[in-house]
């Protein structure tokens, strides 16, 4: 019984749609089996019930519902982030990491390449760099092109041409606590005001060996100076439906000042994109309006209107 929950659970946060097609191929499986036949119907009768419920209506809320951090890859190609898109009939945003360490957009010609093939399927078109410093690989004209650029501050340059990477499960802490946030917190405010970015990604993110701390490590006065760079500087802030961050008190503090928030699944797999459950839950329960979530210039509204269908 556990194994049906389990497999159910990870779908769960699927669409009812991927949910039906899921249960369908499981049934054929266990057709066979009549008392597992019994428990499916009734887990799935049960977890069908409460994904309407962990699935908003988008026609409820006071806003409209984009997921901007969404990654093409092979074993989820551009076709199917479309597909997906349309089947949920929530625009989607790709932002494929340029070169040279994750990705391979590594010219003006590339990056202009991707834009107009993304557009063309009605997708919006972003970016998320990693390295500090990557818009001086493209002229100002290509990079114009992006409807958007999304970058988090997750991997911290070491001063040595190397990178701590915090998003690593075996990653450890360089320094002890409060010098890594101090550390952590210098490269988010340089992140915000230097990389020529309209999007934050996963802010408040804290590495696995101290994510049980979320609650201490990040204090009001920290939380502060990510939220006043990012006003400063005019740059959105994600709620991040992946990582589950950043938490209510957060993105209270932010919008009494003035921030703009973006939503964002960092999916690679189709069940995934564009389930932005928690970024829903989070701006419905922190009451947001439409004039706080970040919106894209209209030219890129245009761009990519087909995939707006909803
Ligand atoms: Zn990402």
């Amino acid at each position: 019984m556990t194994s049906y929950f389990e497999i159910y659970y990870t779908n769960l946060f699927v669409n009812e749609s991927g949910l039906v097609k899921e249960i369908a191929g499981r049934l054929e499986t266990y057709l066979m089996n009549r008392r597992a036949f019994i428990k499916l119907i009734a887990v799935s009768g049960a977890l069908l019930v409460a994904s309407r419920k962990l699935f908003p209506s988008k026609k409820d809320l006071p806003f409209q519902v984009v997921d901007y951090h969404v990654h093409p890859c092979d074993r989820f190609p551009r076709e199917q982030v479309k597909a997906r898109s349309e089947e949920l009939g929530i625009p989607f945003g790709t932002v494929p990491h340029p070169a040279p360490r994750y990705g391979k957009i590594s010219t003006d010609e590339d990056l202009i390449d991707y834009v107009e093939q993304t557009h063309a399927l009605g997708l919006y078109a972003g970016l998320q760099p990693v390295n500090p410093g990557w818009h001086e690989m493209f002229l100002e004209r290509a990079r114009s092109c992006l409807d958007y650029v999304l970058m988090d501050a997750l991997e911290i340059p070491d001063g040595e041409g190397g990178y701590h990477i915090t998003w690593r499960d075996n990653f450890e802490l360089p320094w002890e606590t409060s010098k890594f946030m101090d550390r952590y917190l210098d490269f988010y405010e340089n992140v915000i005001a230097n990389e020529k970015i309209q999007i934050l990604a996963s802010p408040t993110f804290l590495p696995r060996c101290i994510r049980d701390e979320y609650e201490e490590l990040w204090t009001a006065e920290r939380m502060n100076r990510i939220i006043k760079s990012a006003v400063e500087n005019g740059v959105a802030l994600e709620i991040n439906s992946g990582y589950q961050i950043p938490d209510a008190k957060f993105v209270e503090l932010a919008k009494r000042k003035g921030a703009k928030f973006s939503f964002g699944t960092n999916s690679w797999r189709a069940h995934r994109a564009g389930n932005l459950t928690y970024s829903i839950d989070i701006a419905k329960s922190c009451d947001l309006k439409a004039s706080d979530i970040f919106t894209l210039n209209k030219g890129s509204h245009d761009k990519a209107k087909s995939s707006q269908s909803s």
